[in-house]
């Protein structure tokens, strides 16, 4: 039996019943696809439920608020996400009359919608030949069939797709991709992968040539940004009411909300905080002389890890605030980043 029935019958087998496997509407689809990616099953499936829920059609998510569709995104990470799902949905409704577009070139001019996406949109909803080549693929492919070029190099991904070309079940691409990308996932894993339970072992080259262990080749990962947080947690006496302001600039979270922030090279000390210019706007706030500072919090990106440190501030008055500045009696239905969300947990005594 060839490569792509021996696949097609594991996934017959294997397959899991997830809500965006009974459906061919491209918008759940696309929604899944978005949800999921850089995400467990198990973390992602009840925002997809959230989103079904509080968005049941494109009109829905094109005529939301930015901030609702982030809050409902929140915890999620990777906020980009959310926002260009929010734009695709707007550019659907304004470009193609509400109706999700067909071809796979169309779908590719989707904003945050890149080859892996339209392939898997294209093959699910409309039963197009495009294959995905996922980082669960670019594993299995590469162990199985040898491919020993840097598994992020543009030739070991151009090997890859040649190859999944080849293979795709033209009469069912879409029941196909899931299979492979499952099969990535759940038995090709990236350490120790299930190689007794692996139908494809006597085809496999590296299970042939003891090189799993060696395969994929991997560059080295990116250094990570170290970052030093120092935030501002401003709180008027005369009312439980918090500062916020909205991260504008093109770094991390842009659209969601945190406390006013001053990034240092490293921690630093109440003294020093109290020694900065930016501690000149506290001051015309008429601060308490005690300032409460918690323990670091440490939080981790894909390419950064920030330590935070929360300074509590009991001010005066809070009239003349900086632009941007913006007092808040309830957070719960403003976005905020996860660090945040970490913070208020400890200190709910706010709110
Ligand atoms: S034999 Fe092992 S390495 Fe090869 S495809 Fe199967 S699980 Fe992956």
């Amino acid at each position: 039996m060839g490569f792509t029935k021996e696949l097609m019958r594991w996934y017959d087998k294997n397959k899991r019943d997830l809500p965006w496997r009974n459906t061919n509407d491209p918008y759940l689809i696309w929604l899944s696809e978005i949800i999921m990616q850089q995400t467990r099953i198990e973390q992602g499936l009840p925002y997809y439920r959230k989103f079904v829920g509080a968005y049941p059609e494109i009109s829905a998510l094109a005529a939301a608020r930015e901030e609702d569709v982030l809050k409902l995104w929140q915890g999620l990470g990777y906020y980009n996400r959310a926002r260009n799902l929010h734009e695709a949905a707007k550019q659907i409704m304004k470009q193609f009359d509400g109706q999700f577009p067909d071809s796979y070139t169309t779908i590719l001019t989707l904003k945050g919608v890149g080859e892996y996406t339209a392939s898997a949109i294209a093959s699910i909803a409309f039963h197009l030949p495009h294959p995905v080549v996922d980082g669960n693929v670019l594993r299995f492919f590469s162990r199985h069939f040898g491919v020993k070029d840097p598994i992020s190099s543009v030739k070991a991904k151009l090997t890859i797709h040649k190859k999944a070309m080849e293979l795709i079940d033209r009469n069912d691409p879409g029941s196909y991709n899931q299979a492979i990308m499952e099969f990535g996932a759940r038995i090709c894993i990236p350490r120790n992968p299930l190689c007794n339970q692996c139908l494809f072992q006597q085809s496999c080259f590296a299970y042939s040539n003891r090189l799993v262990q060696l395969l994929p080749v991997n560059t080295k990962p990116a250094k990570q940004r170290v970052r030093h947080f120092n935030y501002l947690v401003i709180n008027c006496e005369t009312g439980n009411s918090l500062i916020i302001r909205k991260r504008i600039t093109q770094d991390i979270w842009k659209g969601l909300y945190d406390f006013p922030l001053i990034e240092t090279s490293k921690a630093i000390t109440t003294d020093s905080l109290k020694s900065m210019p930016e501690w000149s706007i506290i001051k015309q706030l008429e601060p308490e002389s005690q300032v409460h500072r918690s323990a670091i919090f440490r939080h981790v990106l894909t390419h950064q890890v920030i330590f935070a440190r929360f300074f509590e501030i009991k001010v005066k008055q809070v009239s003349g605030l900086p632009e941007g500045w913006i007092r808040v009696y309830d957070l719960k239905k403003i976005p905020v980043p996860r660090l945040i969300e970490k913070f208020l947990e400890q200190r709910q005594r706010f709110f």
